[in-house]
């Protein structure tokens, strides 16, 4: 089968960058899984689909006209760069609530699954190594301390110009973690087989070099 290395975790936990991290030093494909739940609430937000009504967001995003290429996101035909939109702290919340519907998930299975193509791919999101590829050669649960993920969302909004306070952000992460992982379609938890990594104290190349060992084992 062709090889699928999974990195499931809480909000803010830093898999997004070990990801890409991670497949660019392999040279395999790499799945933002939460690019696409956001994509759904952008596209579901313009067409003006209420968050709750799960049979059209099933709809929509069964048909959902969205491409990841040169590491950008491409929405419609012939395709809008929504890159950073996709970012905005209001698209992540509705994509955290619309995330909670099962028939939307099921809508995105296969998608994520044609995303397996050689030579390999890394994904990340929440169910990657539970339900979307349970047969992955590595799986791993990223984690850090809320104090220290709320620190990061916090230096890269800074970074990006936005102020937010500290107090707040840590609710936000705690607010979508519990979401996430109370849901009964798909929570947030680790596999079974899972590896568990920490990475409060771990500089990023430290994670991805970790992750490589694992690989090479
Ligand atoms: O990881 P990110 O913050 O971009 O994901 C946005 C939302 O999409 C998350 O809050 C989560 O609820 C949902 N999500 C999910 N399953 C995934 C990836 C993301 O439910 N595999």
């Amino acid at each position: 089968a062709v090889p699928v290395i999974t990195i499931d975790g809480p909000t803010a936990s830093g898999k997004g960058t070990l990801a890409s991290r991670v497949a660019q030093r392999l040279g395999y494909h790499h799945l933002d899984s939460g690019a696409l739940y956001r994509a759904c609430a952008l596209a579901a937000q313009r067409a003006g689909i209420a968050p709750d009504d799960e049979p059209a967001l099933a709809a929509l995003a069964a048909a959902l006209p969205l491409r990841f290429e040169g590491g950008r996101a491409w929405l419609g035909t012939p395709g809008e760069d929504v890159t950073d939109r996709l970012r905005e702290e209001a698209i992540g919340q509705m994509a955290s609530q619309i995330a909670a519907l099962p028939a939307l998930r099921a809508a995105l299975l296969d998608w994520q699954r044609r995303c397996r193509r050689a030579p390999g791919l890394v994904t990340d999101g929440r169910d990657m190594g539970t339900v979307i590829f349970p047969d992955a050669q590595l799986k791993v649960f990223l984690t850090a301390s809320a104090a220290q993920r709320a620190e990061r969302r916090h230096r890269q909004l800074a970074a990006a110009g936005v102020s937010a306070t500290l107090p707040a952000l840590l609710a936000d992460l705690e607010a979508r973690d519990a979401r996430d992982r109370s849901r009964s379609s798909a929570p947030l938890k680790a596999a079974e087989d899972a590896r568990q990594l920490d990475n409060s104290a771990l500089s990023i190349e430290a994670s991805v070099e970790q992750l490589l060992r694992w690989w090479d084992d």
